[in-house]
């Protein structure tokens, strides 16, 4: 489909869901937990990985349930087809009526498209879509348990999986997956390791930045967007330099959620396609990799102007007022946050040699064309520019196009 078509058909299909507010039930802070002795079932399946299980999370969990659980721990970071589909075999063996997606994005999001399987088998699942109506429901309800501050899975319609043999991550979504219930506890992060409390906080301020500024804005999610920047500056360098800080674990925890619902609601953006496009080819984890473009990103839209990276810094308190002065700001300030929790903020930085950087500049430039948030960027760069924003971006030059 060429590139205008695909923007034409993009923006019919989200004006055709559009415009609604979706959120699950979320109950949050200290003790959110609980909530969950007061869920009623006959049995309960839990989707998550090997580490949940070994930190004990999953036991923590099962403590609450009043009714028997399975457990699937098999999830793989960024998850493939071929584990969703593994999860819901076992998830048809064990017959849930509610099921359990406890973990970072990866996990949560293997669960929705599970579900989805479980609900629907011949569903096609490199395709799922706002669209089609799955008839999800007649069989189980979903809760989301993130052990992340990142995603913002456990509120958005999205499950983001990775074809590995067209070596591709699928953004892929339906508004019959925004989960049930939210339980955003802050007990569960309190030893999320320092590396991933960086990655998982950056993947929180570009979904913030992004919603605030992508083709689908609008004033429900403007909000949300706005408050996470301003929670994210404000308690990420606190959480990463002291992972016991309870109430910077707590904000930023709130933070995860609450830009879920922002970009959940309006769609992310250029450096979540760039992103999504390294992730799939390099081993770089999710919040890095969209949050290492970012800045550039924010450059590139900035330059073609028309934008609202205004507000973005006063969130930021960076005093600033034009709109291209407060575009650079924003991106400065941004990779000021990367350099100081040790982030990337080239491709080169992030270990990707120049040899394997040419090589893969092709398929990196065709996997975000392919990308479905690209369309969502206010200036949408053709496959000329994308492969240079790539280069700048693994050079760490300023973005002057
Ligand atoms: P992740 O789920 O892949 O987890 C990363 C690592 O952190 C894993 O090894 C995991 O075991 C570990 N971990 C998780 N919780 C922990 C804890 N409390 N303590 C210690 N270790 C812990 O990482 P993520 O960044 O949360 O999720 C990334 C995935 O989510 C990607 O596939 C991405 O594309 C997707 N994603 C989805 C959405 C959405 O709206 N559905 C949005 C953004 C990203």
């Amino acid at each position: 489909m060429e590139r205008k078509e695909r923007v034409f058909f993009t923006c019919s299909l989200l004006l055709y869901i559009m415009w609604q507010f979706k959120s699950p039930f979320i109950v949050f802070g200290e003790d959110a937990l609980d909530y969950l002795d007061s869920v009623n079932a006959r049995a309960f399946f839990i989707v998550t990985d090997a580490n949940i299980t070994r930190l004990g999370l999953v036991d923590v969990i099962a403590r609450h349930l009043n009714a028997p659980h399975t457990v699937f721990d098999r999830v793989e970071p960024e998850p493939s087809l071929q584990t969703v589909r593994a999860i819901a075999r076992e998830m048809t063996a064990a017959n849930p009526d509610w099921i359990i997606g406890l973990g970072g994005g990866s996990s949560m999001d293997a669960a929705k498209a599970a579900w989805l399987l479980y609900e629907k088998p011949d569903a096609e699942i490199g395709a799922i879509n706002p669209m089609e109506n799955y008839g999800v429901r007649a069989k189980a309800k979903l809760i989301a348990i993130p052990t992340t501050s990142g995603t913002g899975s456990e509120t958005t319609l999205a499950t983001v999986l990775t074809d590995t043999e067209e070596h591709r991550k699928l953004s892929l979504g339906s508004y019959e997956l925004v989960p049930d219930i939210a339980i955003v506890d802050p007990a569960l992060v309190m030893k999320l390791p320092q590396v991933i409390t960086a990655d998982t906080g950056m993947d929180v301020l570009t979904h913030a930045v992004e919603g605030y500024t992508s083709r689908m804005h609008n004033d429900f999610s403007d909000g949300m967007c706005l408050k996470a920047v301003e929670l994210v500056l404000a308690y990420l360098p606190r959480a990463y330099a002291d992972g016991n800080d309870v109430e910077a674990r707590t904000h930023m925890h709130n933070a995860a959620t609450i830009a879920g619902l922002g970009f959940g609601n309006s769609q992310a953006a250029l450096a979540h396609a760039m992103g999504h496009s390294l992730g799939a080819l390099f081993k770089i984890a999710h919040g890095r990799a969209v949050s290492l473009f970012l800045p550039y990103a924010i450059e590139y839209t900035a330059n073609g102007g028309g934008t609202r990276y205004a507000d973005i810094a006063h969130m930021m308190k960076l005093h600033t007022h034009a709109e291209l002065e407060s575009a650079r700001a924003v991106a400065d300030c941004i990779r000021d946050l990367e350099r100081n929790m040790q982030m990337p903020t080239t491709l080169s930085e992030a270990g990707i040699t120049r040899e394997q950087f040419v090589e893969a500049l092709p398929r990196l430039v065709a996997n975000a064309n392919m990308d479905t948030q690209l369309v969502m960027n206010l200036r949408v760069p053709e496959s000329a520019e994308l492969e240079k924003l790539f280069e700048y971006a693994f050079e760490g030059r300023r973005v002057d196009f």
